[in-house]
């Protein structure tokens, strides 16, 4: 009997799939809570049993990513059992990116079990607004945010939904399938649920103050009224779920005293945050650079320099300008302590100071400072990095080469005769052209690459661990691919190709010099009929 006629089977197979998802996800979210609370014999405890059970299904249904991942994690519960109970940094680290590599692990091919579509590991975020094609236009801009958002058009398939998965988060319209329905949907959904669903409303027209009240009591945790746009949807969302799927905090600690330092980041750890200590003041810049925190705390003494002086210092780089800076002292004259913040610090805490008061002071402030950051160094349109980022992504990397010996190579694109897409479709047509080469990009290059919106239709590729060749390949089949794309319109057919230049990092070379070449290799590809990729060639030599 063929596989097709045993439907027993098949339901077999996806019971047993299912299993090792759902164990998946629960050592996931043993994980998450310890981005909201502290760490515990308990949560040690559970991470150690939740992985235990993950290693057994995934060895019974043959699942060797999700064993080896599960056996790792457990490693790691050990070495946290022989650091006394304690996580350190590098454990922290360690977990971390195997949680992330878990959260990408699907089920290996093969065995048929590949036919069965499993759920993405990551929480999703549902939205159910009464206009469907804003719906799905925010669906999209969400996704180039790398959300995983999903529509439901109607009452049945949102509770559906909800029942199958409970989402990170819910944007619903007040008046979802009839006047005021978005309200009582809301409450049917909290009904008899331990955690709360965060749930953003929206409106098209002004809500009055008992509609808003009524919105909170149900669990609303915002009102948008008018047309939401995506940036802010995302900036909220981002403040509701990021404790869900974020990369753990990094602080840097700069205090002449080791007890103190040790002390700090004791605390800071048990919080699954990621700490260095600097007892020299005088390094934090290069620290900075290379450990790339999230905060940074601050002695206000230390004999060689000053808390304040050294915020000053901080201040004075445009790249640092914004990592929030606490000063944690023992100063308790409220004039010294307002003379410190006026220098560029973000807050003050007085020693001795509760663990759990320096925990919830980091976080929020942390949380708050990436989102920011995201929304600085991204392109609405796209999502991709701005162009000012991107630049400085290729600083980083080319310093990064030159240290290492490792090649890094850099790619600028530009769609050809986009003036002529424009004019003959409009600009509404323009834009999702790019909009589609950005989600090509990010679907086809690796995720350390890093992409960015150059200019309106110029793109940049920073390829670190690279070489010139291995881009060309890279872009090559990218360019042949997008080529292929048909953009559906009213009107003729609608095919767009890019031109691309690729330089290579050498030695002596600095970043600026690499974009100036990737920029002349792009010319000759412009000046060669276009629809190629060329490497950059050198100087033309003289003789
Ligand atoms: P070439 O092959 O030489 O690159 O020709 P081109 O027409 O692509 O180049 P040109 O630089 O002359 O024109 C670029 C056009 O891209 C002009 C500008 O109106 C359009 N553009 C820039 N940004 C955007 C955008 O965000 N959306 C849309 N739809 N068009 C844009
Ligand atoms: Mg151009
Ligand atoms: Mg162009």
């Amino acid at each position: 009997m063929s596989e097709q006629d045993d439907p027993s089977r098949d339901r077999l197979k996806h019971h047993f799939a299912q299993r090792v998802t759902n164990q998946a996800r629960q050592v996931l979210e043993v994980w998450q809570r310890l981005q909201r609370t502290e760490w515990n014999a308990a949560t040690l405890a559970e991470l150690d049993d939740a992985s235990l059970r993950l290693l057994r299904y995934a060895e019974r249904f043959e699942q060797v990513g999700h064993s080896q991942l599960a056996h790792a994690i457990q490693q790691c519960v050990e070495g946290v059992r022989a650091n006394r109970g304690r996580l350190s940094s590098d454990l922290i680290g360690e977990l971390s990116q195997l949680m992330q590599r878990l959260s990408r692990t699907g089920l290996r091919h093969g065995d048929q079990l590949e036919q069965i579509a499993l759920p993405a590991l990551r929480k999703p975020v549902y939205l159910a607004l009464q206009d469907l094609e804003r719906c799905e236009r925010l669906v999209q801009q969400l996704h180039s945010f790398g959300l995983n958002a999903i529509g439901c058009s109607t009452r049945a398939a949102l509770l559906a939904a909800c029942e199958e998965r409970r989402p990170a988060a819910l944007l619903i319209d007040l008046d979802f399938s009839g006047a005021q329905q978005g309200l009582a949907i809301v409450q049917e959904l909290q009904k008899d649920q331990e955690n709360r669903l965060p749930v953003l409303f929206c409106s098209d027209v002004e809500a009055d103050t008992p509609t808003r009240l009524a919105a909170i009591r149900v669990g609303g945790e915002d009102f948008f009224c008018g047309s939401v746009d995506a940036s802010s949807l995302l900036e909220r969302i981002e403040q509701l779920t990021h404790s869900t799927h974020d990369d753990p905090f990094r602080v840097l600690v700069v205090d002449d005293s080791r007890a103190q330092s040790t002390h700090a980041e004791m605390v800071l750890n048990s919080a699954g945050i990621i700490t260095r200590t600097l007892n020299n003041p005088i390094e934090t810049l290069d620290a900075l650079a290379e450990f790339q925190p999230d905060l940074i705390i601050l002695d206000m003494y230390m004999p060689d320099c000053q808390g304040p002086e050294l915020a000053k210092v901080i201040r004075q780089h445009e790249r640092h300008v914004s990592v929030p800076i606490i000063f944690l002292s023992a100063e308790e004259d409220l004039d010294k302590q307002l003379d410190a913040m006026s220098e560029g610090g973000d807050d003050f805490l007085t020693k001795p100071i509760k663990p759990r008061h320096l925990i919830a002071t980091v976080r929020t402030r942390a949380a708050r400072a990436r989102s920011l950051k995201a929304r600085m160094v991204r392109d609405s349109l796209t999502g991709l990095y701005n162009h000012t980022h991107t630049l400085q992504l290729l600083e980083d990397a080319c310093r990064r080469g030159q240290r290492s010996g490792m090649p890094v190579s850099f790619a600028m694109l530009d769609i050809d005769h986009f003036k002529k897409v424009n004019d003959t479709h409009g600009h509404p047509m323009g834009d999702r052209v790019i909009k589609s080469l950005a989600l090509f990009l990010k679907q086809r290059l690796r995720k350390t690459d890093h992409i960015g919106r150059y200019g309106g239709e110029e793109f940049a590729v920073v390829l670190p661990d690279t070489d010139q060749h291995t881009a060309w390949r890279l872009l090559d089949e990218i360019r042949q691919r997008f080529a292929e794309i048909h953009f559906p319109t009213g009107k003729q057919e609608l095919h767009c190709t890019f031109s691309s230049g690729i330089a290579e990092l050498e030695s002596g070379l600095d970043s600026r010099a690499l974009s100036k070449r990737a920029d002349e290799a792009l010319y000759v590809s412009k000046h060669g009929g276009r629809n190629r990729v060329s490497i950059f060639q050198g100087e033309p030599t003289l003789s």
